[in-house]
């Protein structure tokens, strides 16, 4: 498109520099050194406007998020990244936009030494598409199915803020700066799913709710979880946000968009991972166990059988 190459100079002039890229952006394709004995992880996710990002996010937010959503996969199979790839499809050739992109794209980058090898620039509806690649010891990684009856099941962070920014910013009422950071600059948990990798027998990130990714994990593993909603981690924000808790419950439990880590452990585990947490500056609670049978099965603090009523959204409206 007018002025592609342009804005993949404003690009290229950015890049987080590393010694294992040979040859990145300019060429047909990149040239990269994998370091020997390494297992290679690659993730790939992509952001379109108003679907997965509300129409009026700042472009730096985007640029964070659309790096962000992809570190995570990383941090969930307990990876390093390494190189990212980026598709832009955009409606102009903004200079303007692509900078302030950049800026919330580098801000991540930068800080996990995440460097950006190629990619693709096109005219079309707003979307962003980014693959990453990072490293595992082989046999290291998190994988969902390898949770074990008996484990203890784990959530990273505080559920249910991003879902309420949603929930807030659809119902055009009242909205939380503190509750929208956490929509538009979700914190990869890079650090503690590298330390993990050690101890934990299964993780995944939360990015469709708790209920529904605990679930994914369960079904790869051949393997039931029973959680107690009232245990899953909440921020202030939230508990201002959604004083009631059946609301909050749906927030925390169905909600999307929180990118926090969710994994199983051995009980044995239980002092190596609060020190791990502790290490890594994200906290990490234990919010239920695996069980044999299938599917997960949520109780409230009192035991009693919950799921998920969709009227939780509609109350918070209003
Ligand atoms: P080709 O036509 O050979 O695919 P392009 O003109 O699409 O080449 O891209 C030229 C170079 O710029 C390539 O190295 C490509 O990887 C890189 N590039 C294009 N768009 C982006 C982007 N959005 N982000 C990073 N690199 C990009
Ligand atoms: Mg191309």
């Amino acid at each position: 498109m007018a002025g592609e190459f342009a804005l993949i100079d404003r690009i290229r002039a950015r890049v987080v520099r590393r010694d294992d890229v040979v040859l990145g952006i300019g060429d047909d394709a990149a040239l990269l050194q994998p370091a020997a004995g390494e297992q290679l992880v690659v993730a790939m996710d992509t952001l379109n406007v108003d679907v997965h990002f509300p129409g009026d996010t700042a472009p730096a937010d985007i640029g964070w998020k659309a790096l962000a959503v992809n570190l995570s996969d990383l941090a969930a199979m307990g990876a390093r990244p390494a190189w990212c790839t980026l598709s832009l499809s955009l409606p102009a050739p903004d200079a303007g936009w692509v900078d302030a992109f950049l800026d919330g794209f580098d801000a991540l980058a930068r800080p996990h030494a995440v460097a950006l090898v190629g990619g693709d620039t096109t005219r079309g509806p707003l979307s962003v598409c980014v693959a990453v690649h990072g490293f595992v010891a082989p046999g290291r990684a998190l994988r969902r199915d390898r949770a074990q009856v008996g484990d203890d099941v784990w959530v990273s962070g505080t559920l249910g803020d991003a879902a309420a920014a949603l929930a807030q910013w659809t119902a055009g009422g009242a909205r939380d700066a503190a509750l929208r950071r956490r929509l538009d600059r979700p914190e990869p948990r890079l650090a503690l799913g590298q330390a993990l990798a050690a101890h934990a027998h299964a993780a995944i990130d939360v990015s469709d709710g708790l209920l529904a990714d605990l679930g994914h994990v369960c079904r790869a593993s051949g393997v039931g979880a029973q959680i107690d909603v009232d245990a899953l981690p909440a921020s202030e924000a939230l508990r201002r946000a959604a004083a009631d808790a059946g609301q909050r419950r749906v927030l925390q439990a169905a909600g999307g968009d929180d990118y926090e880590l969710c994994f199983t452990a051995p009980q044995h585990a239980r002092a190596a991972i609060d020190e791990i947490a502790r290490a890594s500056g994200t906290p990490a609670i234990r919010i239920g166990r695996i069980v044999a049978g299938d599917g997960v099965v949520a109780t409230t603090g009192d035991g009693t059988a919950w799921t998920p009523a969709r009227a939780g959204w509609d109350h918070f409206a209003g």
